[in-house]
């Protein structure tokens, strides 16, 4: 094995490989939201300092709160249908989607099937 390559996984610390589904779904309980979990895939408890990766399921009819925040979210979406609304207006969301939702904007994420939207939304570490 090059040295190299075991400087950086011991200098970056530990490399994580999961099964998402392992990692523990907890209910969104924010007001505002419903049928919602999260699942905090990648975070600062394991070493990551700067950027979060989580997954989030909203079930039939859910929907997550309508909010802003002055940090922009990256997202992914994996499965299902649904929309995004924000003060621009509502738009379709659909499997393969990516979304950027910059800083200070609000939005918020709908599901209107009776099937799972599951996405993948990354945002910075809390300093
Ligand atoms: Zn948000």
């Amino acid at each position: 094995m090059n040295s190299d390559a075991a400087d950086s996984e011991t200098k970056g610390g530990i490399v994580k490989i999961a099964n998402y589904r392992d990692v523990e779904a907890r209910e969104v309980g924010d007001p505002g939201a419903k049928g919602v979990t999260i699942r905090w895939l990648i975070s600062k408890k394991d070493g990551a300092p700067n950027f979060a990766m989580r997954l989030f399921e909203i079930r039939g009819s859910g929907y997550t709160p309508y909010h802003s925040h002055d940090w922009e979210h990256e997202v992914f979406i994996l499965k299902g249908n649904g929309s995004l609304v924000t003060e621009n207006g509502t738009r379709p969301l659909s499997e393969g989607c990516v979304v950027f939702v910059p800083g200070t904007q609000n939005h918020q994420f709908r599901n209107a099937s009776d099937e799972n939207l599951v996405f993948i939304c990354l945002v910075p570490v809390e300093k």
